[in-house]
């Protein structure tokens, strides 16, 4: 049997494959322990599909055809080079991949970066980051800070714009067995979700309005004295700026804004400082806001309130993909180095320069992934790299995207599919598939994981790692001899004084390794100062307001037997079996007033424009619509960004149509 990390979520799961027979069961060790949710069952299928491409291709006017590796590469890299020489490394940019290895998004920013430019992003971007930038403002580092397995030692659960049990199905179990043991759990969502289930408290929000009921939570526990006394005067600063900041946000006032009763956000604050431990698990929920560095800043103020973190709790930004933590971690990001250390440390850019065999690296912010598209329409990019992301579906108000991509010079992109993204390449690459070749993952709580290949890559595609090699070779960058995948990630391996003394031998027989060194029981925070800090956030409004025009708030879901933009889920026949024609939630009542009956064909716009849909009919908070994510719902999504690149996927001004 071969080890093999499941494709799809950050959860993690190992699979065991059968090399013989194909078959998949759940790997019985750690984080999934013994179960698997279908996409990681079926997870081979999509690898199958008769869509793969076998050949790299080149378009010829409309037509693609396929051309050899040689030519491909070298007709690649000439055009790469000439656009650099005329416009500057800066008019390339690349986009790498969660779903490929660290290995592959570690040797693409290497690439991005040796070339000459900093614009380098993956699809962190358009969920995590603003965590990432809330948490390192706060705790000093950009991760998730306890393992899974601390979920169920903790007093209370705070599941917050997240629904684990559709989107990370196998957490649940953790859920379940903390809930076993007495913990509160509180689920904050716009709907209500199968998450909810397991809740004590189901609090159905007013999309928006989530700092609103984060502090008067803390309102509540300041007024009542729950506060965490010691921890706050030892460990943090800034409390008394939050006491003042949240006077005004009674619960009274919350019930008006959010919807939930006064007492029950009383009854849940209390609860929650009163099981003596708490975990804070958040979803794109919460970041994909105008608001979302605040939001979660918000959050982040409420654990550190309590003095939950470390052996007394765990903040759990949950992640989408299965290597979006690896992605980051590699570097994969425009404005930091592996390791999320900033450009600007000139010490350790020194230092990865040199182990790359130049003298400096570019320290200018490349461009986040989401600001992309005007500069294409500026003219200020010229070539794009894709690998393995399909932003003409996944991008909010992906019209403008599509229109983009016209406009290139050069758009390569290295896939399994000839995705949406795809038919508007010059050259598509054909990447090998998850199965098909060997390399780490590193999941959301940083556990370090080998994925073992089962069986040889597909016709005459490549792993990702050998085609990335091929380019930076042929691009005449330094150090681009690997011969094996292991050779890569020796190299990250002494990047990371985590991993210095670690070895891949350990890594590839499974042993236990995660990203930080130690647990974090005893929790040092990264600041200047080694403190934490509480941060008062105002309540910010959505980029968009409903009006008589547009008079519905918009919001994007997921569902659990689909994935992302679908290139992997529908092409798996047992889990489009599974699935059932995605619909659009509305409210009962704003069901009646519209005359719409439960799958209805309505047509659904905003600003941007329109699609049509069937509805359900279910419990969302009136005035609320939820669109499936998957497919086609980003056509009429807002595409205005919060601090960290993340657009606000999670509010739209819309209108609603019964056709
Ligand atoms: Fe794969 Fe996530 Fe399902 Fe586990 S929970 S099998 S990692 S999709």
């Amino acid at each position: 049997m071969k080890t093999v990390i499941c494709p799809y979520c950050g959860f993690g799961c190992k699979l065991l494959v059968d090399p013989q027979t194909l078959i998949v069961k759940p790997h019985k060790g750690k984080p999934n322990r013994g179960k698997l949710c279908p996409k990681g069952l079926y997870a081979i299928e999509f690898a199958l599909s008769k869509d793969r491409i076998k050949k790299p291709l080149k378009r010829d006017k409309k037509f693609l055809r396929p051309i050899t590796w040689g030519e491909a590469i070298e007709e690649i890299s000439h055009r790469l080079l000439e656009i650099k020489e005329f416009y500057g490394p800066d008019a390339v940019a690349f986009i790498a991949s969660s779903k490929i290895t660290n290995e592959e998004n570690y040797l693409l920013q290497k690439i991005a970066r040796l070339f000459g430019t900093n614009n380098i992003d993956n699809c962190a971007r358009l969920c995590h980051e603003a965590s990432v930038h809330a948490l390192k403002t706060t705790v000093g580092t950009g991760t998730q800070t306890n393992p899974y397995e601390d979920l169920e030692n903790f007093g209370a659960i705070l599941i917050w714009g997240y629904n684990p049990a559709e989107t990370h199905p196998v957490i649940i179990r953790y859920i379940k067995s903390a809930k076993k043991k007495g913990a509160k759990v509180i689920v904050v969502d716009v709907r209500e979700t199968i998450t909810m289930n397991f809740a004590d408290y189901k609090f159905i929000i007013k999309p928006g309005t989530d700092i609103v009921l984060a502090n008067a939570m803390i309102h509540t526990i300041i007024k009542e004295e729950l506060y965490n006394d010691d921890f706050i005067k030892s460990r943090t600063t800034g409390f008394s700026e939050i006491r003042m900041a949240t006077m005004k946000y009674t619960p009274q006032y919350a019930e008006k804004v959010t919807g939930v009763p006064a007492s029950l956000i009383q009854k849940a604050a209390k609860d929650f400082a009163l099981a003596g431990s708490g975990a804070i698990m958040w979803g794109m929920g919460l970041t994909q806001h105008v608001s979302g560095v605040e939001n979660v800043l918000a959050i982040i103020d409420l654990a550190l309130l309590l003095g939950y973190i470390g052996n007394k709790g765990g903040l759990y930004p949950m992640r989408g993909q299965n290597n979006v933590q690896g992605a980051a971690y590699m570097g994969a990001l425009s404005e930091f180095l592996p390791g999320y250390i900033p450009l600007e440390n000139e010490k350790f850019r020194k230092r990865v320069a040199s182990l790359w065999g130049v003298e400096d690296l570019p320290t200018e912010r490349g461009l986040y992934l989401t600001e992309l598209w005007d500069a294409i329409e500026r003219g200020d990019i010229k070539a794009l790299y894709i690998v393995g992301e399909n932003p003409a579906v996944s991008e909010a108000n992906f019209t403008r995207v599509r229109k983009a991509l016209r406009k290139l010079d050069l758009l390569v992109v290295q896939d399994l599919f000839i995705t949406r993204t795809a038919k508007y390449a010059h050259y598509i690459l054909p990447a090998s598939a998850f199965c098909e070749k060997e390399g780490s993952y590193m999941n959301s709580e940083r556990r370090l994981q080998w994925s073992e290949k089962v069986y040889e890559p597909l016709a005459d595609s490549k792993p990702d790692w050998e085609i990335l090699t091929l380019v930076g070779k042929a691009l005449g960058l330094p150090g681009f001899e690997y011969s094996s995948v292991e050779e890569i990630t020796e190299e990250y391996f002494h990047l990371f004084p985590e991993l210095e003394e670690k070895s891949v031998k350990d890594l590839k027989e499974g042993k236990e390794m995660f990203l930080p060194k130690k647990r974090l029981h005893t929790w040092e925070f990264a600041t200047p100062d080694g403190k934490a800090r509480l941060i008062a956030v105002e309540q910010i409004p959505p980029w968009e307001s409903t009006n008589e025009e547009y008079p519905f708030a918009l919001t994007t879901v997921r569902l659990i037997s689909h994935y992302n933009t679908g290139e992997m889920t529908l092409r798996s026949p047992s889990l489009t079996k599974l699935m059932g024609e995605p619909k659009i939630l509305i409210n009962v009542e704003d069901a009646k007033d519209l005359h719409i009956e439960d799958n209805d064909l309505v047509e659904i716009e905003t600003r941007r424009g329109k699609i049509r849909m069937r509805v359900k009919i279910g419990k969302v908070a009136r005035g609320v619509v939820a669109v499936p994510f998957h497919f086609k719902a980003n056509k009429i999504t807002n595409n205005a960004l919060n601090k960290a690149g993340t657009p606000e996927f999670k509010f739209s001004a819309a209108k609603i149509r019964k056709l």
